[in-house]
């Protein structure tokens, strides 16, 4: 099983470098198809690979990606604990916003990966990953604030991207305060797949709890 995973992510990782189903990959340097655990708790999910990641072929691994990497510890992770990919795997030329006939076109890849991986949280980095789950939500209001589906059980989890904390510090507190919340979440989601009281004591505090089903949140 682990061998199939991992086989499984590759070919997909193999799909996405011979990919020409959007422009994205004219001009590229590398795919950037994601990277860490198959068997990972939590996914993060950000926009594009930017230049650096381009020049790599791996996500997050400039300045967005040190404070990423750094967030990450803050709750005892390590970046290979967890799985980081984008909306869309090739680099948008000028680090322009991905459109949204490139991520409908990406789409599929990142839902094989999802299903393999099975992880217990996606967390999204930034509005174009959040618009996957949460189509109508504004990041500035439902940030830090977990979704949860119950087929299968899964938490959806809004965060600023690294990025714009970055750009604007004053949100650094903030997406800290947001991150040291991902282990209860992990923990809520265990309990519920263990079907261990689901619904009732032990929830995070501020939790939405909307219990979607599945088809209701792939909107995209
Ligand atoms: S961005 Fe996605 S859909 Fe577009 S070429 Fe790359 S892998 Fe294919």
């Amino acid at each position: 099983m682990t061998d199939d995973r991992v086989a499984a992510l590759k070919k997909i990782a193999d799909e996405i470098a011979a990919c020409t189903r959007c422009p994205l990959y004219n001009g590229t340097t590398h795919p950037v198809p994601g990277a860490g655990d198959p068997f990972a708790e939590i996914i993060f999910i950000g926009e594009g690979p930017g230049y650096y990641e381009d020049q790599q072929g791996l996500p997050f691994v400039g300045r967005s990606g040190d404070y990423l990497t750094y967030l990450l510890k803050l709750i005892d992770l390590e970046r290979e604990q967890v799985f980081i990919t984008n909306v869309v795997k090739h680099r948008p030329p000028n680090n322009r916003d991905p459109q949204p006939d490139e991520i409908i076109a990406c789409k599929g890849y990142l839902d094989d990966q999802i299903a393999l991986i099975q992880p217990a949280v996606i967390a999204t980095l930034g509005r174009f990953s959040m618009a996957r789950y949460f189509p109508d939500g504004k990041i500035s209001q439902i940030h830090g604030q977990p979704k949860y589906a119950s087929e299968p059980v899964i938490a959806y989890y809004p965060l600023f991207h690294p990025a714009a904390v970055l750009r604007n510090p004053n949100l650094r507190r903030t997406m800290e305060e947001d991150i040291h919340r991902l282990p209860e979440i992990v923990a809520e989601v265990k309990k519920r797949r263990s079907g261990s009281n689901p619904g009732s004591s032990g929830k995070p505090a501020s939790s939405k709890d909307d219990d979607l089903p599945m088809q209701q949140l792939k909107l995209f």
